[in-house]
Protein backbone atom coordinates (compact mmCIF):
# COMPACT_ATOMS: atom_id res chain seq x y z
CA UNK A 1 0.00 0.00 0.00
CA UNK A 2 0.94 3.94 -0.95
CA UNK A 3 -0.05 6.87 0.78
CA UNK A 4 -0.69 9.49 -1.60
CA UNK A 5 -0.73 12.91 -0.08
CA UNK A 6 -2.86 14.86 -2.78
CA UNK A 7 -1.59 18.48 -2.14
CA UNK A 8 -3.29 21.80 -3.85
CA UNK A 9 -3.75 25.49 -3.48
CA UNK A 10 -7.99 26.75 -2.38
CA UNK A 11 -9.57 29.65 -3.95
CA UNK A 12 -9.41 31.81 -1.23
CA UNK A 13 -8.55 35.32 -1.81
CA UNK A 14 -6.18 37.26 -1.68
CA UNK A 15 -4.37 34.81 -0.33
CA UNK A 16 -4.84 30.98 -1.45
CA UNK A 17 -4.05 28.61 1.50
CA UNK A 18 -2.66 24.36 1.16
CA UNK A 19 -4.84 22.01 0.86
CA UNK A 20 -4.50 17.99 1.04
CA UNK A 21 -6.39 14.40 0.79
CA UNK A 22 -4.88 10.99 0.79
CA UNK A 23 -5.03 8.52 -1.55
CA UNK A 24 -4.73 4.71 -0.85
CA UNK A 25 -3.52 2.41 -3.87
CA UNK A 26 -1.87 -0.85 -3.94
CA UNK A 27 1.55 0.35 -5.03
CA UNK A 28 3.14 3.31 -6.51
CA UNK A 29 5.99 3.48 -8.92
CA UNK A 30 7.06 6.58 -7.97
CA UNK A 31 6.34 8.67 -11.02
CA UNK A 32 3.90 11.52 -11.72
CA UNK A 33 2.53 10.00 -14.93
CA UNK A 34 1.50 6.87 -12.68
CA UNK A 35 -0.47 8.98 -10.94
CA UNK A 36 -4.19 9.25 -11.76
CA UNK A 37 -6.68 12.58 -11.39
CA UNK A 38 -8.83 13.06 -8.85
CA UNK A 39 -11.34 15.07 -7.26
CA UNK A 40 -12.67 17.10 -4.23
CA UNK A 41 -15.27 19.20 -3.20
CA UNK A 42 -14.59 22.50 -4.75
CA UNK A 43 -17.45 24.21 -2.87
CA UNK A 44 -15.93 24.12 0.41
CA UNK A 45 -12.54 25.46 -0.89
CA UNK A 46 -14.30 28.58 -2.78
CA UNK A 47 -13.97 26.82 -6.05
CA UNK A 48 -17.22 25.70 -6.98
CA UNK A 49 -20.33 26.61 -6.28
CA UNK A 50 -22.57 23.77 -4.40
CA UNK A 51 -24.90 22.94 -7.22
CA UNK A 52 -21.79 21.45 -9.11
CA UNK A 53 -18.94 21.03 -6.65
CA UNK A 54 -17.04 18.91 -8.25
CA UNK A 55 -13.06 19.96 -9.35
CA UNK A 56 -10.44 17.94 -10.98
CA UNK A 57 -6.84 17.09 -9.10
CA UNK A 58 -3.86 16.99 -12.21
CA UNK A 59 -0.58 15.55 -9.99
CA UNK A 60 2.28 17.90 -11.78
CA UNK A 61 5.39 16.81 -9.23
CA UNK A 62 6.10 13.89 -6.99
CA UNK A 63 8.17 13.71 -4.24
CA UNK A 64 8.94 10.69 -1.31
CA UNK A 65 7.12 12.01 1.99
CA UNK A 66 9.78 11.54 4.19
CA UNK A 67 7.96 11.24 7.51
CA UNK A 68 4.66 8.75 6.41
CA UNK A 69 5.72 4.79 5.69
CA UNK A 70 5.29 4.45 1.96
CA UNK A 71 4.17 8.35 1.65
CA UNK A 72 4.48 10.55 -1.25
CA UNK A 73 3.56 14.24 -1.49
CA UNK A 74 1.67 14.88 -5.10
CA UNK A 75 1.18 18.57 -5.85
CA UNK A 76 -1.52 18.91 -8.20
CA UNK A 77 -3.19 21.90 -10.05
CA UNK A 78 -7.07 22.28 -9.59
CA UNK A 79 -8.86 22.03 -13.19
CA UNK A 80 -12.75 22.53 -13.23
CA UNK A 81 -15.17 20.31 -14.38
CA UNK A 82 -14.88 20.53 -18.07
CA UNK A 83 -10.44 20.08 -17.15
CA UNK A 84 -9.98 23.42 -17.97
CA UNK A 85 -7.54 25.07 -15.78
CA UNK A 86 -9.18 26.78 -12.70
CA UNK A 87 -9.22 30.85 -12.25
CA UNK A 88 -7.02 29.73 -8.96
CA UNK A 89 -4.58 27.60 -10.99
CA UNK A 90 -1.33 30.25 -10.77
CA UNK A 91 0.84 27.13 -12.15
CA UNK A 92 -1.24 26.86 -15.42
CA UNK A 93 0.06 30.39 -16.30
CA UNK A 94 3.54 29.89 -16.36
CA UNK A 95 5.04 30.29 -20.19
CA UNK A 96 8.36 28.26 -20.34
CA UNK A 97 7.76 24.83 -21.85
CA UNK A 98 11.63 25.04 -22.15
CA UNK A 99 13.41 25.81 -18.93
CA UNK A 100 14.83 27.85 -19.57
CA UNK A 101 14.52 30.19 -16.34
CA UNK A 102 15.93 29.53 -13.67
CA UNK A 103 14.32 30.73 -9.96
CA UNK A 104 15.42 30.74 -6.67
CA UNK A 105 13.09 31.94 -4.06
CA UNK A 106 14.09 33.19 -0.45
CA UNK A 107 11.13 32.16 1.59
CA UNK A 108 11.08 34.28 5.09
CA UNK A 109 8.01 33.65 7.56
CA UNK A 110 7.10 33.72 10.99
CA UNK A 111 7.36 30.66 13.34
CA UNK A 112 3.99 31.52 15.91
CA UNK A 113 2.36 30.76 18.65
CA UNK A 114 -0.91 30.67 18.61
CA UNK A 115 -1.58 30.68 22.47
CA UNK A 116 0.31 34.49 22.42
CA UNK A 117 -0.91 35.04 18.87
CA UNK A 118 2.85 35.93 19.05
CA UNK A 119 5.98 35.26 17.25
CA UNK A 120 7.85 32.10 19.21
CA UNK A 121 10.82 34.34 21.29
CA UNK A 122 7.71 37.70 21.95
CA UNK A 123 6.86 37.20 26.08
CA UNK A 124 2.71 36.81 26.28
CA UNK A 125 2.53 40.74 27.49
CA UNK A 126 5.17 42.53 25.90
CA UNK A 127 7.93 42.79 23.81
CA UNK A 128 11.34 41.48 23.16
CA UNK A 129 14.94 43.64 22.64
CA UNK A 130 14.85 45.50 19.61
CA UNK A 131 15.88 43.88 16.48
CA UNK A 132 19.99 43.29 15.69
CA UNK A 133 20.52 40.17 17.99
CA UNK A 134 18.49 38.31 15.76
CA UNK A 135 19.44 37.81 12.29
CA UNK A 136 21.59 34.93 11.59
CA UNK A 137 21.99 34.22 15.83
CA UNK A 138 22.69 31.51 17.90
CA UNK A 139 21.92 30.96 21.53
CA UNK A 140 18.74 30.19 23.46
CA UNK A 141 17.77 34.53 24.12
CA UNK A 142 18.29 34.83 20.12
CA UNK A 143 17.12 32.17 17.96
CA UNK A 144 13.75 30.86 18.76
CA UNK A 145 12.46 27.49 17.18
CA UNK A 146 15.51 26.10 15.89
CA UNK A 147 14.55 22.37 16.00
CA UNK A 148 11.23 22.87 14.25
CA UNK A 149 13.70 24.61 11.64
CA UNK A 150 16.19 22.17 11.40
CA UNK A 151 13.64 19.31 11.32
CA UNK A 152 11.92 20.93 8.04
CA UNK A 153 15.54 21.49 6.47
CA UNK A 154 16.39 17.30 6.99
CA UNK A 155 12.64 16.59 5.87
CA UNK A 156 13.13 18.95 2.75
CA UNK A 157 16.02 17.33 1.92
CA UNK A 158 15.05 13.99 2.39
CA UNK A 159 12.04 14.86 -0.10
CA UNK A 160 14.52 15.39 -2.97
CA UNK A 161 13.60 19.41 -2.19
CA UNK A 162 16.72 21.65 -3.65
CA UNK A 163 16.66 23.81 -0.66
CA UNK A 164 20.31 25.79 -0.53
CA UNK A 165 20.12 27.54 2.61
CA UNK A 166 18.47 28.50 5.69
CA UNK A 167 19.06 31.32 8.57
CA UNK A 168 17.37 33.24 11.37
CA UNK A 169 16.69 36.27 10.36
CA UNK A 170 16.01 39.66 11.68
CA UNK A 171 12.62 39.90 13.62
CA UNK A 172 12.34 37.35 16.74
CA UNK A 173 10.92 34.29 15.23
CA UNK A 174 11.77 34.93 12.07
CA UNK A 175 13.76 32.78 9.44
CA UNK A 176 14.42 31.78 5.95
CA UNK A 177 15.00 29.38 3.59
CA UNK A 178 16.02 29.30 -0.11
CA UNK A 179 15.07 26.61 -2.92
CA UNK A 180 16.82 26.82 -6.68
CA UNK A 181 15.41 25.44 -9.42
CA UNK A 182 15.97 25.30 -12.53
CA UNK A 183 12.27 25.55 -14.17
CA UNK A 184 9.65 28.08 -13.02
CA UNK A 185 7.28 25.46 -12.66
CA UNK A 186 9.77 22.84 -10.22
CA UNK A 187 10.68 26.20 -8.04
CA UNK A 188 7.16 26.36 -7.31
CA UNK A 189 6.55 22.74 -7.00
CA UNK A 190 9.32 22.69 -4.68
CA UNK A 191 7.98 26.24 -2.48
CA UNK A 192 4.86 24.55 -2.03
CA UNK A 193 5.95 21.42 -0.70
CA UNK A 194 8.01 22.91 1.56
CA UNK A 195 5.62 24.69 2.74
CA UNK A 196 3.34 22.00 3.29
CA UNK A 197 5.78 20.24 5.08
CA UNK A 198 6.63 23.17 7.79
CA UNK A 199 2.72 24.20 8.29
CA UNK A 200 3.04 20.01 8.68
CA UNK A 201 6.02 20.10 11.38
CA UNK A 202 4.46 22.88 13.09
CA UNK A 203 1.69 21.12 14.23
CA UNK A 204 3.80 18.47 15.97
CA UNK A 205 5.33 21.83 18.57
CA UNK A 206 2.01 23.21 18.38
CA UNK A 207 3.51 26.35 16.59
CA UNK A 208 1.82 27.95 13.32
CA UNK A 209 3.64 29.34 10.64
CA UNK A 210 2.15 33.22 9.43
CA UNK A 211 3.20 33.75 6.27
CA UNK A 212 1.91 37.69 6.22
CA UNK A 213 4.47 40.04 4.76
CA UNK A 214 4.02 41.93 8.19
CA UNK A 215 2.41 40.15 10.74
CA UNK A 216 3.38 43.00 13.70
CA UNK A 217 2.11 45.87 12.00
CA UNK A 218 4.01 48.85 11.57
CA UNK A 219 6.13 48.66 15.07
CA UNK A 220 9.89 48.69 13.88
CA UNK A 221 9.99 45.29 13.02
CA UNK A 222 10.87 43.72 9.73
CA UNK A 223 8.35 41.91 7.71
CA UNK A 224 8.94 38.92 5.45
CA UNK A 225 9.84 38.42 1.23
CA UNK A 226 10.20 35.74 -0.54
CA UNK A 227 12.90 37.90 -2.88
CA UNK A 228 12.53 36.02 -6.23
CA UNK A 229 16.06 35.74 -7.57
CA UNK A 230 15.73 34.66 -11.84
CA UNK A 231 17.48 34.19 -14.82
CA UNK A 232 17.17 32.71 -18.52
CA UNK A 233 19.93 32.43 -20.99
CA UNK A 234 19.44 36.11 -22.00
CA UNK A 235 20.85 37.43 -18.53
CA UNK A 236 23.35 34.14 -17.86
CA UNK A 237 25.04 34.68 -20.60
CA UNK A 238 24.58 38.72 -21.47
CA UNK A 239 28.15 40.20 -21.07
CA UNK A 240 26.33 43.40 -21.14
CA UNK A 241 25.42 45.77 -18.49
CA UNK A 242 23.00 47.17 -21.55
CA UNK A 243 21.19 43.84 -21.71
CA UNK A 244 20.76 43.72 -17.68
CA UNK A 245 19.40 47.25 -18.01
CA UNK A 246 16.92 46.48 -20.26
CA UNK A 247 15.58 43.91 -18.49
CA UNK A 248 15.25 45.78 -15.64
CA UNK A 249 13.78 48.29 -17.42
CA UNK A 250 10.80 46.55 -19.12
CA UNK A 251 9.54 45.94 -15.26
CA UNK A 252 8.68 49.54 -14.94
CA UNK A 253 5.34 49.27 -17.03
CA UNK A 254 4.47 46.19 -15.47
CA UNK A 255 4.68 47.70 -11.97
CA UNK A 256 0.96 46.88 -11.39
CA UNK A 257 0.74 44.16 -12.96
CA UNK A 258 3.45 42.60 -10.51
CA UNK A 259 2.01 44.31 -7.59
CA UNK A 260 -1.04 42.17 -8.18
CA UNK A 261 0.39 38.84 -7.79
CA UNK A 262 3.63 39.71 -5.05
CA UNK A 263 1.51 39.31 -2.26
CA UNK A 264 -1.35 40.70 -0.38
CA UNK A 265 -1.16 43.39 2.16
CA UNK A 266 2.85 44.44 0.19
CA UNK A 267 2.01 48.31 1.11
CA UNK A 268 2.50 47.62 4.58
CA UNK A 269 5.50 46.06 4.33
CA UNK A 270 6.89 48.29 0.32
CA UNK A 271 7.65 51.32 2.74
CA UNK A 272 11.12 52.77 2.09
CA UNK A 273 11.93 51.15 5.31
CA UNK A 274 13.70 47.52 6.36
CA UNK A 275 15.34 46.77 3.45
CA UNK A 276 12.42 47.19 0.74
CA UNK A 277 11.48 49.89 -1.78
CA UNK A 278 8.34 52.04 -2.01
CA UNK A 279 5.37 50.16 -3.37
CA UNK A 280 4.85 53.64 -5.15
CA UNK A 281 8.32 53.96 -7.03
CA UNK A 282 10.07 51.65 -9.09
CA UNK A 283 14.17 51.50 -8.55
CA UNK A 284 17.03 49.02 -9.83
CA UNK A 285 20.73 49.22 -8.64
CA UNK A 286 23.72 46.72 -8.06
CA UNK A 287 23.64 45.31 -4.89
CA UNK A 288 21.09 47.85 -3.72
CA UNK A 289 18.90 46.50 -0.68
CA UNK A 290 16.21 49.57 -0.76
CA UNK A 291 15.65 48.93 -4.51
CA UNK A 292 12.99 46.99 -6.33
CA UNK A 293 14.97 45.16 -8.30
CA UNK A 294 18.79 44.15 -6.53
CA UNK A 295 21.59 43.71 -9.53
CA UNK A 296 23.50 41.14 -7.72
CA UNK A 297 27.34 42.05 -7.53
CA UNK A 298 27.65 38.53 -8.64
CA UNK A 299 26.50 39.58 -12.38
CA UNK A 300 28.52 43.02 -12.42
CA UNK A 301 31.94 40.40 -11.17
CA UNK A 302 30.90 37.91 -14.01
CA UNK A 303 31.10 41.07 -16.68
CA UNK A 304 27.38 41.74 -16.54
CA UNK A 305 26.00 37.88 -16.87
CA UNK A 306 24.08 36.26 -14.18
CA UNK A 307 20.55 37.07 -12.53
CA UNK A 308 18.55 39.61 -11.04
CA UNK A 309 16.69 39.71 -7.66
CA UNK A 310 13.03 41.08 -7.11
CA UNK A 311 12.47 42.18 -3.71
CA UNK A 312 9.26 42.81 -3.83
CA UNK A 313 7.14 39.61 -3.94
CA UNK A 314 6.33 38.84 -0.28
CA UNK A 315 6.12 36.13 1.77
CA UNK A 316 2.44 34.56 1.26
CA UNK A 317 2.68 35.15 -2.68
CA UNK A 318 2.37 32.55 -4.77
CA UNK A 319 5.44 31.57 -6.40
CA UNK A 320 3.76 30.09 -9.62
CA UNK A 321 1.98 33.68 -10.17
CA UNK A 322 5.22 35.83 -9.47
CA UNK A 323 7.23 32.76 -11.49
CA UNK A 324 4.50 33.84 -14.66
CA UNK A 325 4.62 37.60 -14.79
CA UNK A 326 8.26 37.53 -14.04
CA UNK A 327 8.63 35.56 -16.80
CA UNK A 328 6.12 37.51 -19.15
CA UNK A 329 7.95 40.52 -18.15
CA UNK A 330 11.52 39.70 -19.07
CA UNK A 331 9.86 38.09 -22.86
CA UNK A 332 8.90 41.79 -23.23
CA UNK A 333 12.16 43.86 -22.71
CA UNK A 334 13.53 45.51 -25.62
CA UNK A 335 16.75 44.03 -25.97
P1 LIG B 1 20.43 37.30 -0.34
O1 LIG B 1 19.88 37.01 1.02
O2 LIG B 1 21.79 37.96 -0.32
O3 LIG B 1 19.48 38.04 -1.23
P2 LIG B 1 20.36 34.37 -0.80
O4 LIG B 1 21.67 33.65 -0.77
O5 LIG B 1 19.44 34.20 0.34
O6 LIG B 1 20.72 35.91 -1.10
O7 LIG B 1 19.58 33.96 -2.11
C1 LIG B 1 20.12 34.08 -3.40
C2 LIG B 1 19.34 33.16 -4.32
O8 LIG B 1 19.73 33.40 -5.69
C3 LIG B 1 19.56 31.69 -4.08
O9 LIG B 1 18.31 31.07 -3.87
C4 LIG B 1 20.19 31.20 -5.39
O10 LIG B 1 19.79 29.92 -5.72
C5 LIG B 1 19.64 32.18 -6.39
N1 LIG B 1 20.40 32.20 -7.63
C6 LIG B 1 21.75 32.15 -7.79
N2 LIG B 1 22.09 32.12 -9.09
C7 LIG B 1 20.93 32.16 -9.80
C8 LIG B 1 20.60 32.15 -11.20
N3 LIG B 1 21.54 32.11 -12.16
N4 LIG B 1 19.29 32.18 -11.55
C9 LIG B 1 18.34 32.25 -10.61
N5 LIG B 1 18.57 32.26 -9.28
C10 LIG B 1 19.85 32.21 -8.87
MN1 LIG C 1 18.42 35.57 1.69
MN1 LIG D 1 16.07 37.34 4.00
MN1 LIG E 1 17.45 38.39 -1.12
Amino acid sequence: MAKLEYIWLDGYKPTQSLRSKTKIVKSFSGKVEDLDNWSFDGSSTEQAPGGSSDCILKPVYVVPDPQRKDGYLVMCEVLDSTGKPHESNGRALIEDDDNDFWFGFEQEYFLWDPATNKPLGFPAGGYPGPQGPYYCSVGANNAFGREIVEEHLDVCLEAGLNVEGINAEVAAGQWEFQIFSKGAKEAGDQIWIARYLLERIGEKYGVAVNWHCKPLGQLDWNGSGMHANFSNSLLRTANSKEKFEAVCEAFRPAVAECIAVYGADNDQRLTGKHETASIHDFSYGVSDRGASIRIPLYAVEHNWSGYLEDRRPNSAADPYKVAAVIIKTVKSANV
